[in-house]
């Protein structure tokens, strides 16, 4: 997988609060909008969260988008909004701002032996969890985070067995076996190709190393990535302590994007 060069210079500082009828929003879910939980399933999703990314879009003419490695169903699922773009399986599965939907890998078959292979070794290892996106395998080790050599080992031969065309990338308690094709700084781009986002400057948020491809992209771009959290090293130039501190950073962009809406 891709490596990263940390920011040279100062660490991230905090972002400023940008103009809403300049950028184009991208966020991650997990660890950036809403806390882990021990499983994906189990995530608590409060009910202001939908009505922020509401008025997000709202105030950003449409652009504005979901980047996640979640699948696109339980994206819309978990919020609720399934008009809004989203980028899922790290950009696998796109939905535009029309709501059409491009499928960039779709032959879950490709990844049957692996599959076979991971069946049979996961049953001598308790700890792990897999989780069948079709197109993706993933491998969770939150309950248990000093199974993570397990896990490596487990991937390395589920990887194997996929062959040519495929990579793992290492998330937040999780490996993924993924086509090598897709990543979030390619979804971000191709967005970046269509109306509302096409001329506006990208903004990044989010929490893993899966987002730092979507950083980098956003800076090549122009405009700013901003790391969720205390993973270090990160290519983004901005930083938020925590979920927390990332939804009052939204808020706050909705205020004065009103604000300058009021003032025009
Ligand atoms: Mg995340």
């Amino acid at each position: 997988m891709a490596s990263f060069q940390q920011h040279r210079g100062n660490s991230p500082r905090p972002p400023p609060i940008p103009r809403a009828d300049e950028i184009a929003l991208f966020v991650d879910i997990d660890g950036t909008l809403i806390d882990f939980a021990a499983t994906p399933e189990t995530v608590d999703v409060d009910a202001s969260l939908p009505g922020l990314l509401r008025e997000l879009h709202s105030l950003l003419d449409g652009a504005f988008a979901i980047l996640s490695g979640r699948a696109l169903a339980q994206i819309d699922t978990l919020l609720h909004l399934p008009w809004l773009p989203v980028a899922g399986q790290h950009g696998a599965e796109l939905r535009s701002a029309e709501g059409r939907i491009t499928r960039l890998v779709d032959d879950p078959q490709r990844l049957d032996s692996a599959r076979a292979a991971l069946a049979e070794l996961l049953a001598q290892a308790p700890d792990l969890r897999l989780e069948d996106k079709g197109i993706a395998l993933a491998l969770h080790y939150r309950v248990a985070p000093q199974a993570f050599k397990v896990a490596r080992q487990v991937a390395d031969v589920a990887l194997a067995c996929a062959g040519p065309g495929f990579e793992l990338q290492h998330g937040d308690c999780v490996i993924e076996l993924k086509s090598s094709r897709i990543d979030k700084g390619r979804a971000l781009a191709a967005l970046m190709t269509q109306a509302p986002f096409l001329g506006r400057t990208p903004w990044m948020l989010g929490d893993d190393h899966t987002d730092e491809y979507a950083f980098a992209m956003a800076q090549s771009l122009g405009g700013a990535g901003v790391i969720v959290g205390a993973r270090r090293p990160s290519v983004a130039h901005h930083a938020l302590a925590d979920v927390a501190q990332a939804r009052a950073w939204l808020l706050q962009l909705t205020r004065h994007a009103l604000q300058h809406k009021g003032a025009a």
